[in-house]
């Protein structure tokens, strides 16, 4: 495998902030589930921009909407009505229930507004002496880098060189609901988790626990909010990762792949919570354009038109049988394999990091996931070709630590 030419590397080193580790590869062209370098390596692209390229790379219609709209009107501001917003609100109220949409640009954004609201919530409910403001979150969490994202984050590794943290944040444990339970005081407004933990590791929340804390959550007034930031827009298998528990949220983020690549963020908030947010109470000036809700639009249209909801329950399914059949065959190298639809994880007895670069080596990217695990992220239009091609390379790759 040829380097990053030295060209690249000395204008990164020189010019680029170096706040990311990076593979040592430069993607110039995608089609589909495939990537290409700067010197034609082909790759299977397994991360998908870490779940944002829902539909693989260059999908003919999203690029034709995009490039129409483009065309169009990109910008204007939240000043005016924006139609392509209206509309996507509606769908995505359509697939949530009833409630609202707020729209911003990534999920540390949703995460921020979620926070807001939750505090507004608190405020209604106890008024101003009582201060109820706190947010129960989980270990292993992931909620992005701001201050509000990153204090209901408790990992060292995220926090680290920008404490003092914002108050106000405990830590439960998923699929145990009296650690939740315990942490419950009178100044509680809100709790907030991911259906699957992603960046955490890939944890799933059990429909049980789901369905006991959307009971906590009513005997006690809380706001129940769902960050569907990575494992929402159909990756899971349902349109929510959520829906499987049989339960609704009083909120929802969202981002990654909402827009198939192009950046856009949303919260979604139950009728009963939606006045919460007044003129004036927040806002962003990118939020809602006109080309990122017809991004956002154009992918709805393709997961709909072309059944992806059901092609990931079916297909992520097999593809984890089949990862279950490789940790079998391979119980000195591998623990488990954790996940639901197309947000999989493999957690590794050792550093999982050599074989990532091992995977890159014979054609197929995938990105590590919390302390012990690879994540196999494909697009929700993936062939199922493609899928038993990351098989067979992951077989050979563990066969050559034999
Ligand atoms: N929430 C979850 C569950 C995430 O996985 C992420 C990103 O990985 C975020 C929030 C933050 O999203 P962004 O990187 O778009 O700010």
């Amino acid at each position: 495998m040829e380097p990053v030419t030295e060209a690249i590397l000395n204008q990164f080193e020189t010019n680029v902030i170096g706040n990311y580790g990076r593979f040592p590869l430069t993607l110039t062209r995608g089609e589909g589930t495939r990537v290409w370098d700067e010197h034609g390596n082909e790759y299977l692209d397994f991360i998908s921009g870490i779940a944002v390229n829902a539909l693989g790379h260059c999908h003919p219609h999203w690029v034709k909407r995009l490039q129409e709209q483009a065309a169009k009107l990109v910008h204007v501001t939240n000043l005016f009505y924006i139609p392509q917003q209206g509309e996507l609100a509606e769908k995505l109220v359509q697939l949530a229930g009833p409630g609202k949409l707020l729209f911003c640009n990534s999920g540390a954004e949703a995460s921020e507004a979620l926070l807001k609201l939750a505090r507004l919530h608190g405020r209604r409910r106890c008024g101003n002496d009582r201060q109820c403001y706190k947010v129960i979150a989980a270990d292993r969490a992931f909620h992005g880098r701001t201050f509000g994202g990153m204090a209901a984050t408790p990992l060292e590794k995220i926090q680290g060189g920008f404490h003092p943290m914002l108050d106000g944040f405990a830590f439960g444990k998923i699929n145990d609901i009296d650690s939740f339970v315990s942490l419950i005081d009178d100044q509680t407004a809100a709790i907030l988790v991911e259906t699957i933990q992603g960046e955490g590791g890939i944890y799933v929340c059990e429909n049980e626990f789901l369905q006991d804390l959307r009971r906590l959550c009513d005997d006690h007034e809380l706001m129940l909010i769902i960050d569907e930031v990575q494992c929402g827009a159909a990756r899971s298998g349902t349109y929510f990762a959520y829906e499987e528990a049989g339960i609704r949220p009083d909120a929802i983020g969202m981002a990654k792949g909402l827009g198939g690549g192009f950046p856009i963020g949303a919260i979604w908030v139950a009728d009963e919570f939606s006045d919460l947010f007044q003129p004036g109470s927040h806002g962003s000036t990118f939020s809602g354009s006109p080309l990122a809700c017809t991004a956002a639009l154009a992918v709805l249209e393709v997961i709909e038109k072309e059944g992806l909801v059901d092609r990931v329950k079916r297909l992520g399914a097999k593809f984890m049988g089949k990862l279950e059949d490789v940790a079998r065959e391979f119980p000195e190298h591998i623990v488990e394999v954790r996940g639901r639809g197309f947000l999989i994880a493999v957690a590794m007895r050792d550093d999982f990091m050599p074989f990532i670069g091992e995977l890159r080596d014979h054609g197929l990217l995938t990105v590590g996931a919390g302390t012990d695990a690879i994540r196999f992220l494909p697009p929700l239009n993936v062939d199922e070709s493609d899928l038993d091609r990351a098989i067979a390379i992951f077989r050979s790759v563990l066969s050559e630590h034999e």
